[in-house]
């Protein structure tokens, strides 16, 4: 039996998967740039309520999937569920909006939800996310979505489904709401649990519901395009013609809400139908109401997060080329060539050189074979005769040829051999 475990639905990143990772987050970086955003980097810990002000009371990460615990003074503090609340509130606590126009944000880091754990759902999991607060108009929401897609093309990745909908404002959601309700009254005992609870109070929710039993029961039901504002539905055909403007496809997809209840207008959600029941790898929309709740003046954002263990599932032929192998690797016998070694590597990976040596006192055939497995371009061998001598064998293991140096000038001979 082993003493220590991860707890339930929490991972190791192991050696293998995270040059994956590394390389999704630079090729984030590198796009998100490009776009104009900025790293922010925020807390994994805030006040309960931030998360319950922000995402929803009736939700399911308020419901029931928070981590939350009073610390030592008994103030009630979570472990962030996701990301756009903690962002909302640096914007409002830093008065970012006072420099005006958009300011665009993005995140990376572990979030914390109390879920079932099982194939893309996890009880620690990272997301990537972006926000751009300040402006409205679908042009912004339109550009946040096309960055994303250059992401996915950046990663090599096709055949992604961008599903789109408008889940309206302040003014025309509640009179849909209305018309739901009435459309689903004689139909609440067949609900599943879940939508039973949610019947009342986010009917949006059970139209978005997974089960069958639901998904059958609310086939008909009215869809939420026809109940837009005159505002609302002309700013989601805007963002339909710059979509169409810029060759992105979409599929409308009106039964899709938003789980979190700060969205209006534009949502979106990129589903694959590689990643199984748990088909999301990214998600978001406009929030035009979060960060006047979070006690800022109004203003209009639009955001997403993705998944990065889903989105890894996705990338199944990037794998270990992405390791950076050695540029030199130092094959050494006895005591004294192991000090040179030691010494000399030193010297070369303060020059940025990537070198490896052995501390375990290896045969020459055994440290050879290792050099040869981390696919290593220079081997340098050092033996009893070498230390003595000061020269020893430079080998380029790309064209298989050899050459004695100095191994004092090791330095100068890597880098001029490099290139630089
Ligand atoms: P889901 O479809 O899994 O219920 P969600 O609507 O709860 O997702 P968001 O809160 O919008 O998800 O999070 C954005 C993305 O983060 C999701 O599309 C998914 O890729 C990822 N994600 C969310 N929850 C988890 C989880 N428990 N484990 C792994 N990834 C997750
Ligand atoms: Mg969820």
């Amino acid at each position: 039996m082993l003493k220590f475990k991860t707890i339930r639905g929490v991972y190791d990143v192991l050696p293998g998967e995270t040059e994956k990772w590394q390389y999704i987050e630079k090729t984030a970086r590198k796009v998100f740039d490009d776009y104009g955003f900025s790293e922010i980097k925020i807390p994994v810990m805030e006040k309960s309520e931030l998360f319950t002000r922000s995402i929803g009371e009736t939700t399911d990460i308020v419901e029931k999937e928070m981590y939350s615990f009073p610390d030592r003074k008994g103030e009630m503090l979570s472990l962030r569920p996701e990301g756009t609340a903690s962002v909302v509130r640096s914007y409002v606590e830093h008065k970012m909006y006072a420099q005006g126009g958009l300011t665009k944000l993005f995140y990376m880091g572990p979030m914390f939800r109390y879920e079932r754990p099982q194939k893309g759902r996890r009880r620690q999991f990272y997301q990537i996310g972006v926000e751009a607060l300040g402006l409205s108009g679908a042009a912004i929401d339109a550009e946040v979505v096309s960055m994303l897609f250059t992401f996915f093309g950046q990663l090599g990745l096709e055949g992604l489904v961008l599903n789109i909908n408008s889940i309206g404002c302040r003014d025309c959601r509640p009179v849909y709401r209305e018309v739901l309700l009435d459309y689903l009254k004689d139909k609440v005992e067949r609900l599943c649990d879940n939508c039973l609870n949610r019947y009342e109070k986010n009917p949006l929710r059970v139209i978005d519901c997974k089960s069958g039993g639901c998904r059958e029961l609310t086939a008909d039901a009215p869809s939420i395009l026809d109940h837009l504002c005159k505002v609302c539905s002309d700013d989601f055909e805007q963002v339909k013609a710059y979509f169409n403007m810029i060759g992105l496809d979409y599929n409308v997809n009106s039964r899709m809400v938003r789980g979190l209840d700060y969205y209006t207008k534009t949502a979106f959600e990129i589903t694959s139908e590689n990643l199984g029941a748990q088909d999301a790898v990214a998600a978001g929309g406009r929030y035009d109401l979060l960060v006047e709740e979070i006690g800022g003046p109004p203003t209009p954002a639009v955001g997403f997060a993705l998944g990065m263990e889903r989105l890894s599932l996705l990338m199944v032929d990037e794998d270990l080329s992405l390791k950076r192998c050695p540029d030199l690797y130092i094959a050494v016998m006895g005591q004294e060539a192991h000090n040179i070694a030691f010494r000399l590597a030193h010297e070369l990976r303060i020059h940025g050189i990537k070198t490896e040596f052995d501390h375990e006192n290896k045969s020459l055939k055994a440290q050879m074979r290792k050099a040869n497995n981390t696919g290593v371009n220079f081997v340098l061998i050092l033996g009893e005769d070498e230390v003595k001598s000061g020269r020893a064998v430079l080998r380029d293991m790309s064209v298989h040829d050899q050459e004695e140096i100095a191994w004092e000038g090791i330095l100068f001979e890597m880098k001029s051999r490099m290139g630089g």
